[in-house]
């Protein structure tokens, strides 16, 4: 009979990192390229266990979004970026 429902706040948006304006930064900006050696600003877009963060999150457009995911995995493979990072096991 009794219902038990967890009260969530999911009304208000979860602000997660700080403010940030929702507008691709690659679109906007033409001299950053998204290149996977250029790690500088690959990590900008990877989490600090080195997971890659959403486009939710970061705003970026969905062709940029994709070209970033596939340089990041390519600096995983040639040991330039972590899997996985922070966690001791
Ligand atoms: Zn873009």
């Amino acid at each position: 009979m009794e219902t038990q429902r967890t009260e969530r706040q999911s009304r208000y948006p979860q602000k997660k990192f700080f403010h940030r304006k929702k507008f691709c930064r690659f679109c906007s900006d033409s001299n950053i390229k998204i290149d996977y050696k250029n790690t500088a600003i690959l990590n900008n877009f990877v989490t600090e266990r080195g997971k890659i963060m959403p486009r939710r999150i970061t705003g970026n457009c969905a062709s940029h979004q994709r070209e970033l995911a596939v340089a990041i995995k390519r600096s995983r493979i040639i040991a330039i970026m972590p899997f996985v990072t922070g966690d001791g096991k």
